[in-house]
């Protein structure tokens, strides 16, 4: 199957309000140009490097969403371009993020990764570190950033009933804190669901989808 027949087999099967980013990490820019070809504007990356290298070569109305962990070192090469951050974890970064975005005379919009998974390796806040950011003066002081959803990532799993209770628990986090006046915060976006459950992640209220393999193939990390 092609890139383009991927896309569009896929794109057919979604709501009309679900957003597909496109998870072109380690794919070369011809592959992320079939996307482009075929329509597709929303790419999304997991280093800072590596977007910002297919940013310079490619066309300008394309937007770019960070989708990996963020060191804070590295803000700074994604802070001209980036359209949206989904792994946002902690105060210190969004004050980086903010510094960054002040910079060049914009608001980055981000999202705050919340834990669902039970896997140590996975990174995010508990609801209760968001109100605890969100209550903090720093936060408030932030004019160049808004969190505009949430993002989480659920446990690698053949188990699709524990990944189901984990989307079902990322959607009521966002209808909890949805219902807080937060300062900063005007959220509207879950970031959740990737090849393997987007179906599934869809099902349990997500109206964005992250999809890499179903879309560009395999990747290969040699
Ligand atoms: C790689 C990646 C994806 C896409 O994964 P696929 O299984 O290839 O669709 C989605 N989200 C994040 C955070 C990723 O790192």
């Amino acid at each position: 199957m092609s890139i383009k027949s991927n896309l569009q087999n896929i794109k057919s099967q979604l709501p009309e309000l679900v957003t597909l980013v496109a998870v072109s990490k380690t794919k070369p820019i011809s592959d992320l140009m079939e996307a482009y070809n075929a329509g597709q504007r929303i790419f999304g990356e997991n280093k800072i490097q590596e977007m910002a290298e297919k940013w310079e070569k490619m066309p300008k109305d394309i937007q770019w969403h960070m989708i990996g962990h963020v060191q804070r070192n590295k803000v700074k090469y994604m802070s001209e371009f980036v359209n949206l951050i989904h792994g946002v974890d902690s105060l210190k970064l969004l004050k980086e993020i903010n510094k960054q975005a002040e910079k060049h005379g914009r608001i980055i919009d981000c999202l705050f990764q919340i834990k669902i998974a039970e896997e140590d390796s996975k990174f995010g806040l508990s609801e209760e570190d968001v109100k605890k950011i969100t209550a903090s003066d720093e936060f408030s002081e932030l004019e160049n950033i808004k969190i505009i959803g949430l993002m989480g990532m659920a446990t690698f799993t053949d188990n699709m009933l524990q990944v189901k209770d984990e989307f079902k628990y990322l959607k009521s986090v966002f209808d909890n804190l949805k219902t807080q006046k937060l300062k900063n915060c005007q959220l509207e976006i879950i970031s959740m669901g990737m090849s393997g459950d987007y179906k599934l992640a869809i099902e349990c209220g997500s109206n964005m989808i992250r999809v890499g393999s179903s879309i560009f193939g395999a990747r290969n990390y040699n």
